[in-house]
């Protein structure tokens, strides 16, 4: 049998600094990664340019080193990967796997449950419009490292997804295959909220021809159900200076009580005991965990 050697990331988008929810991925998949002996590889997610803030990549990483969250290679942005996206969409076009899409907002607003199809066999032109997936044949089910078997079959996770914006914009959904491919990672540790994607991400890489990852859906930290720690509900940008406290905190939340003898020791030393003990199968099989607002730093009092 071949070995393939372990490839995992973390992929954030650099639309603010991290907080606590961010940190809690990047050290998951940091931790899954060193634990099988793997590299790390960090993508910038900035496919989305008019929600990335200009210096929020380089606070990233400057956080991630803080925490003694050190990467493997160079950081892949996908800003310049835009070629390599249209290559992607000019090859499922061409087997007629993905079509344009002159439906406007304001017709697809109509249905909740999800894109129909309306355009599927009308064979629009590329002139203003988007282009969808065709997702006549879904890949549903997955068996998931933590959650364990998987049935996604709700009519939203299953609907033609877009993969270029009518204004020319990749997707996520394409972006995060044609990259995860590319960087030749086979190792996904990523939060729960983005599980029902799966869906869409399996079927493209059956569409594209390639074997899929594994998937690890780790909890997300949430404020309330439904309401995962994020820039949009104003969790505070992680503290620098606190990084073993951070660290602490957030393995913690992965279910690894750091010895006492370590909870002041650098970062390094706590990451070493970390990755020694980690196991992600036994983390808790939840989609979320709520964090105490009153215990917590790392809320805007705001909220
Ligand atoms: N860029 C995504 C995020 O920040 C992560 C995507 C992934 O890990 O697949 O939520
Ligand atoms: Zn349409």
């Amino acid at each position: 049998p071949s070995f393939t050697a372990y490839v995992g990331r973390f992929a954030p988008s650099p639309s603010g600094p991290l907080h606590f929810g961010s940190l809690v991925a990047a050290l998951a998949s940091f931790l899954d990664a060193r634990a099988h002996r793997g590299r790390w590889l960090i993508r910038m997610e900035d496919t989305d340019a008019p929600r990335c803030i200009a210096g929020a990549d380089q606070a990233i990483l400057t956080t991630l080193r803080a925490h003694g969250l050190y990467w493997d290679d160079e950081v892949l942005y996908q800003s310049t990967r835009t070629v390599a996206y249209q290559q992607a969409i000019n090859s499922l076009l061409a087997t007629h796997q993905a079509y344009y899409c002159t439906c406007t907002r304001k017709v697809i607003r109509q249905y909740p449950e999800g894109y129909p199809g309306t355009c599927r066999h009308v064979g629009h032109g590329p002139q203003n419009a988007s282009v969808r997936f065709n997702m006549a044949l879904p890949e549903t089910s997955f068996t998931d490292r933590i959650q364990g078997s998987q049935l996604i079959n709700t009519a939203h996770a299953l609907e033609d997804f877009v993969l270029r914006r009518r204004d020319g914009l990749y997707a996520y959904n394409l972006a995060v295959v044609v990259d995860d491919i590319y960087q030749q990672v086979n190792h996904v540790v990523r939060g729960s909220d983005i599980l029902p994607t799966t869906a869409a991400h399996l079927t493209l890489y059956k569409a594209l021809g390639k074997t899929a990852p594994t998937y690890a859906h780790i909890p997300v930290a949430a404020t309330e159900h439904g309401y995962k720690l994020s820039k949009q509900n104003k969790a505070a940008p992680l503290d620098n200076q606190k990084a073993t406290e951070n660290l602490v905190m957030a393995l913690n939340f992965l279910h690894l009580q750091v010895p006492d003898t370590l909870t002041r020791a650098s970062c390094d030393k706590i990451l070493a005991w970390a990755v020694s003990h980690f196991d992600c199968e036994k983390l808790p099989h939840v989609s979320e965990i709520i964090v105490d607002k009153r215990e917590s730093t790392y809320y805007n009092q705001s909220i």
